[in-house]
């Protein structure tokens, strides 16, 4: 006898409470697994599951009770309004994220009118970044780089899935860029210094990828490594993006304006009203 969907949805979420993990990751796993959006979901509570939904649901809500991430055992995030593929190799991309896409469209638009420019993202994960800000703004010629092949290969999949023409750079920081100037710079680098590792919860720290996370030099060491290489590849106009840990605002907001001293380089904060993205931008 198979459960009834609430049933289902019932026990699992009382099981992963129990467990001090998400109780409504097993509805976004149930919505998966029986291919309902969430208002036939609960339109359709009481009917039973058939035997092969079941048995995936509670194939997968084991993965969910293990700590595993929902978004791997699904498969998929979304992200800016499209949807990525995500799996060990990359980072989930978060909200926060979005932000730093938006900001730098709005502000890329202003200063270069409707030329077409020349954008990259470095440590591209999933491709977040580089292919949502090519879907918005299609004219730009976009490169995504990533010292990770792991990664590199989910990008590809995800540019493919998403109909974005991006083209791919393995290699660390700067140094498959070096060779040609850049209108706009965009990064989510890791940050998390390594102390923090105690505070965080084991769905990201068992799971997702450490390459991804953390930084030396208290999360800082990224930011040095882009403010001392980025200045001679940047054209005279030019937009440079980061996102920041809420705490290094003060601390990366000095290294680009020293890097760059005749720009304007700005701290701006996520929803939640911390500091979350540094923006440089010539400012004549
Ligand atoms: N851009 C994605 C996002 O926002 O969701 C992923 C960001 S994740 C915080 C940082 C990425 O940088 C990872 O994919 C990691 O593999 C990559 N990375 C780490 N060290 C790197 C390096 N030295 N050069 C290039 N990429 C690096
Ligand atoms: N925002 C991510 C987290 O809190 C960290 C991403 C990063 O290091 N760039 O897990």
């Amino acid at each position: 006898m198979t459960e009834k969907i609430y049933e289902a949805l019932g026990r699992a979420s009382s099981l992963l409470e129990q467990r001090g993990l998400e109780p409504h990751t097993a509805q976004m796993l149930m919505e998966f697994v029986t291919e309902r959006s969430r208002a036939s979901l609960f339109a359709d509570l009481r009917e039973p599951l058939s035997q092969e939904q079941h048995r995936a649901f509670w194939e997968k809500a084991t993965e969910l009770l293990e700590g595993r991430p929902i978004q791997y055992v699904i498969g998929e995030e979304n992200f800016y309004g499209y949807t990525f593929k995500v799996d060990e190799n990359v980072l989930i991309p978060r909200p926060e994220t979005e932000e730093l896409v938006y900001g730098a469209l709005e502000r890329g638009r202003k200063l270069f009118k409707g030329t077409s420019v020349k954008v990259a993202d470095i440590g591209t994960g999933s491709g977040a970044i580089a292919v949502s800000f090519k879907k918005e703004w299609s004219t730009c010629d976009v490169t995504a780089t990533d010292i990770s092949e792991g990664a590199l290969a989910i990008a590809k999949h995800n540019a493919t899935m998403n109909a974005a023409d991006i083209r791919f750079l393995q290699g660390d920081l700067t140094a498959p860029i070096a060779h040609e100037k850049w209108d706009i710079v965009l990064s989510n680098p890791p940050y998390i210094a390594n102390e923090e590792a105690a505070q965080m919860s084991g769905t990201v720290l068992d799971h997702e990828p450490h390459s991804a996370l953390f930084a030396e030099e208290d999360g800082l060491y990224f930011y040095r490594k882009l403010a001392e290489s980025l200045p001679p590849l940047m054209n005279k106009s030019f937009l440079i993006a980061v996102e920041i840990g809420y705490l290094q605002g003060p601390a990366v907001h000095k290294l680009f304006q020293e890097a760059f001293p005749n720009a304007l380089v700005e701290t701006v904060q996520d929803i939640n009203g911390k500091d979350r993205i540094i923006f440089c931008e010539t400012s004549e």
